[in-house]
């Protein structure tokens, strides 16, 4: 059992016009076992909050704090926060040339776990994990990232979320650009790691309509850095009927 806590937490991000004010006091606790849906209109801090989480330079904490178990995570390097057993999809965004997804995938279990996973059962393990989520066993011999298409990209995502077996997971944006088709397989990837590990899920999404195959137990509308609103899955269900406009200002009428 692992418990993700966020407290009160401030994050600047650095642009050209100086360090700019994203996330104004955001509080959530996510649990193993649990799912929870991040929602809100674009702009509003989601991924934000995702790479804060995830360590990325850019951001800067200026206060509150994000501890895993009682530890500090906002103290550890980002490997530290894989192994303490948090889920980062965005810590490997780019190309990493001459590394296929094979010994990427086992370099960072290795790292994990402390030790080299037994070949044997690892490739079994990844051939398993592949042929779930309907992946050309290719894939497994091209290098990371490289030419991947967006529906790749967001399957190697969870080719690593089912082998790696994190305690939680963060998960921003996992939908966009996925026909229904590669979305239902993605659900399903994270829908096992949820049955079979009690896997704990922070759910980014802009659309709800990821949630029809990942039922969230909670969901949080964040607006302008904080969480405007929280519920249950009806939360969502009426913002798919009304979208986000009860959250955002009024114009003020012109005089
Ligand atoms: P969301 O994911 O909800 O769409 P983001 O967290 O991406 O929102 O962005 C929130 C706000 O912070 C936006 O106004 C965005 O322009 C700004 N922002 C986020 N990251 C950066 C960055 N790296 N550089 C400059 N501005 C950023
Ligand atoms: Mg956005
Ligand atoms: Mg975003």
């Amino acid at each position: 059992m692992s418990v993700l806590e966020i407290r009160d937490l401030h994050v600047t991000v650095e642009t050209d016009a100086g360090e700019t004010p994203i996330l104004n006091g955001v509080t959530l606790t996510v649990r193993t076992g649990e799912t929870h849906a991040i929602m809100g209109p674009n702009g509003s801090g989601k991924s934000t909050l995702a790479y804060t989480i995830a360590g990325h330079p850019k951001y800067t904490v200026t206060s509150g704090t994000i501890t895993l178990d009682g530890e500090d995570v906002l103290a550890m390097t980002v490997d530290e926060r894989a192994r303490a057993g948090l889920f980062l999809a965005m810590q490997y965004p780019v190309e990493i040339p001459g590394v296929t997804v094979t010994n990427f995938l086992r370099t960072a279990k290795t790292a994990i776990d402390g030790e080299a996973p037994a070949i044997r059962t690892w490739t079994k393990d990844v051939k398993g994990a592949m042929k779930n989520l309907r992946m050309d066993p290719k894939f497994a011999q091209r290098n990371v990232n490289e030419g991947f298409s967006g529906g790749e990209k967001k399957r190697h995502e969870i080719l690593q979320l089912e082998l790696l077996k994190p305690a939680l997971a963060i998960l921003d944006e996992t939908d966009s650009g996925l026909d229904v088709d590669a979305l239902k397989i993605v659900s399903e990837g994270v829908n096992r790691a949820k049955e079979s590990t009690d896997l704990g899920v922070l759910l980014i999404t802009h659309y709800t309509r990821i949630l029809r195959y990942i039922t969230p137990d909670y969901v949080h509308v964040m607006v302008n850095g904080r969480i405007a609103e929280e519920g249950g899955p009806e939360l969502a269900d009426r913002l798919e009927d009304e979208g986000y406009d009860r959250y955002l200002p009024v114009a003020e009428p012109a005089v």
